[in-house]
């Protein structure tokens, strides 16, 4: 069934994290048939150091149907090995090189938008973790040419368990400065707000008012512009509980009322928004997308049936895989 062509307020963009197993042209169909807009995707296995030696051979393919589809801006979410924060050196060089490689696969994906998670400073202390980041970023973005073709690197918010960075506005703002102070190029570098972590890291984002003085606090601190993405997920868990935990749409702690705001705030009509809800391989990517639509119409939601409720997937690293042989859910 084709589903009917919807849209969000200001032509905005919604796509969906999609498995590239079956190939990079069938998620570019998926995102078609599902209603999305846009997609994110792993340019290569995302728990493992060894990158892959050749790029998949359908990368031409799968843009010229992204062009034909009118899908887009894909973004790529990089490797969940990457911790640019921690303190093991070795370990920190190997996540320059993987960072450095997946800013070098974008263009091949015709990706916009590389996302990272900010990282962990394992417990060490947030101020050196944080220079830890500033540090790492601008060395991988020393790395990798700044051509035209040159995806922008998006860094996730954190929900702030095990040492997570980036969980207050203040933490977020101070990133964005460290990566500037040792000389990063900080017009290269976006924000992905992910809802869930948010949710979960203690930002209200429940009602107009609390997304309205998210909005404002972000212009204040990192410039509304720089919030290129919005990984649009519902929460299990609670506010404040900094517990990584994704839920389907209008069905979590954050609900609808929130959500639809995230959807139209006109400040943030230039975003591209991902869900990265449960369930994505088992059918409920088409699910999320329709109450994505729906909630940004203010329409009513139907009834999640019971299974939904339990569906693994749509979390964070360490958690359950989507499928065993290639894990495909993000945090
Ligand atoms: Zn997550
Ligand atoms: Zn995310």
């Amino acid at each position: 069934m084709r589903p009917m062509p919807r849209s969000l307020p200001d032509g905005r963009r919604l796509g969906a994290h999609l498995p590239v197993a079956g190939g990079a042209v069938a998620a570019a169909e998926r995102a078609h048939a599902i209603g999305a807009r846009t997609l994110q995707v792993f340019a290569d296995n995302p728990t493992a150091w060894r990158r892959r030696a050749e790029p998949p051979n359908d990368l031409v393919a799968f843009r010229e149907r992204l062009a034909a589809l009118d899908v887009g801006p894909v973004a790529i979410h990089a490797s969940y090995l990457i911790n640019l924060a921690g303190p093991d050196d070795e370990f920190r060089k190997r996540s320059v090189q993987v960072l450095a490689s997946e800013l070098r696969a974008a263009p091949g994906f015709g990706a916009r938008f590389v996302n990272v998670h900010i990282g962990s400073h394992r417990l060490t202390g947030l101020d050196g973790g944080i220079a830890r980041v500033g540090e790492g970023v601008a060395r991988v973005l020393a790395e990798v040419d700044a051509g035209s073709e040159a995806a922008v690197l998006a860094l996730e918010n954190s929900a702030g368990g095990g040492g997570g960075i980036g969980v207050s506005l203040d933490e977020l703002e101070a990133v964005v400065e460290s990566i500037a102070s040792h000389g990063g190029d900080v017009a290269r570098v976006a924000l992905c707000l992910d809802t869930a972590h948010l949710w979960a890291g203690g930002v209200a984002i429940g009602d107009d008012e609390s997304v309205d003085a998210l909005v404002d606090e972000l212009d204040t601190r990192v410039g509304i512009e720089r919030v290129a993405m919005i990984h649009l997920n519902d929460s299990k868990s609670a506010l404040g509980s900094r517990l990584d935990r994704h839920q389907h749409l209008g069905a979590g702690e954050i609900g609808v009322p929130g959500l639809r705001r995230l959807l139209s705030h006109p400040r943030l009509a230039g975003v591209a928004y991902y869900l990265e809800t449960p369930g994505m391989d088992e059918g409920y990517d088409a699910v999320n997308v329709a109450r994505a639509y729906a909630i940004a119409a203010g329409e009513p939601l139907e009834e999640l049936p019971p299974e939904a409720r339990t569906m693994r997937g749509g979390r964070a690293r360490g958690g359950p895989r989507a499928s065993p042989d290639s894990p495909q859910s993000p945090g």
